[in-house]
């Protein structure tokens, strides 16, 4: 019997992982699908507060697994397939590995879309991003692409704008999804080119570098090249919730929904970092609701001795 189980190990996980080791609860950690998180697909993070410097994502999330291991936090290979939230002690599975525990932090993140283009997940990081507040600073002075037609491929349009010499805003539909006020301001923003109708087809990358895209319009497919040194996807996230549809609250995009911090209808169950967050999605603030998660589950197996 465990005293807790985090699902998942990007910066949520981990640091409620820190935080539940140093507790003396000795956490188990299941790594899942992509372990390290969306940190783990970045290059080089300059506003996670302590590095004056800035730090590579991968390196950042190495040093909060290795400060959990420290701790005894204990990791473990795999994916979550099922849960019993039924009854107590709850059973995380992984395959044919069942996990008893008192408690669980649910820290499965949220993974980003991406076009499904060939070499398109290779690229990120080499001109390839899904996070325009990471990644903007390194297209100063470069032309680059937003893909997308939602509220967050305006923000990055707009965000971008700031550094790159020019932002092409490739949209598949004519219309935006998004809300009137971001157009507007797309709109207006004399850096930013619109293209749409237009369907990415291709990524150039011809040395590991992107070098430019080619899209096709969706209505007449006549092909369109752009020299371009960056391809931001705002495409939306999906949520890695699946295994929790009828048994947690989650929102129509399944977004799991956290009651006073952390809480969920279970007791016991806790949630954090970026499944339960789709507006700030920062390192920094799934960092900070993993260790409220740690706190609250700690609390709880405080108040709920044997
Ligand atoms: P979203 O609203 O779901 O928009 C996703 C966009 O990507 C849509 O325009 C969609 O096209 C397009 N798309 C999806 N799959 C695609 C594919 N395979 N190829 C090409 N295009 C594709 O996602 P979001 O913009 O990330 O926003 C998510 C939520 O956060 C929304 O509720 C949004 O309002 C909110 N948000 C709010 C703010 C703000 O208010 N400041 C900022 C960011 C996000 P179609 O339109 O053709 O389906």
């Amino acid at each position: 019997m465990e005293n807790v189980v985090i699902i998942g190990s990007g910066c949520a996980g981990l640091t409620a992982a820190i935080y539940a080791a140093r507790a003396n609860l000795k956490p188990v950690v299941l790594d899942g699908h992509e372990p390290g998180g969306q940190l783990s697909l970045t290059t080089h993070v300059e506003n996670f507060p302590g590095f004056p410097e800035g730090i590579m994502g991968p390196e950042l999330i190495e040093n909060m697994r290795k400060q959990a291991q420290k701790f005894g936090a204990e990791f473990k290979a795999g994916t979550v397939t099922e849960v019993d939230l039924t009854g107590h002690p709850y059973k995380v599975i992984v395959g044919k590995d069942v996990y008893q525990t008192r408690t669980v932090i649910v820290a499965s993140g949220a993974s980003a879309r991406l076009l499904e283009l060939k070499g398109e997940r290779e690229l990120i990081g080499h001109g390839v991003s899904t996070c325009a507040t990471c990644d903007g600073y390194f297209f100063r002075g470069k032309p680059i692409a937003v893909v997308g037609g939602g509220d967050s491929a305006m923000e990055e349009a707009n965000f971008l704008s700031r550094y790159a010499s020019k932002v092409y805003l490739i949209h598949r539909r004519k219309e935006f999804r998004a809300s009137k006020i971001m157009v507007d301001r797309v709109l207006a923003n004399p850096k930013v080119d619109i293209i749409t109708p237009y369907i990415v087809q291709e990524i150039k990358a011809p040395e590991g570098l992107v070098k430019g895209i080619r899209a096709e319009q969706a209505i007449t497919h006549e092909s369109r090249h752009i020299d371009l040194d960056g391809v931001f996807v705002a495409i939306g996230h999906i949520p890695n919730s699946v295994v929790f549809r009828g048994k947690l609250d989650m929102d129509h995009d399944g977004y799991l929904i956290a009651r006073h911090g952390t809480l969920t209808k279970i007791p016991g169950v806790f949630i954090a970092g970026d499944v339960q967050d789709h507006r700030y999605r920062q390192a920094v603030t799934a960092a900070g609701s993993g260790c409220m998660a740690a706190l609250d589950a700690e609390k709880f197996l405080e108040e709920h001795k044997d």
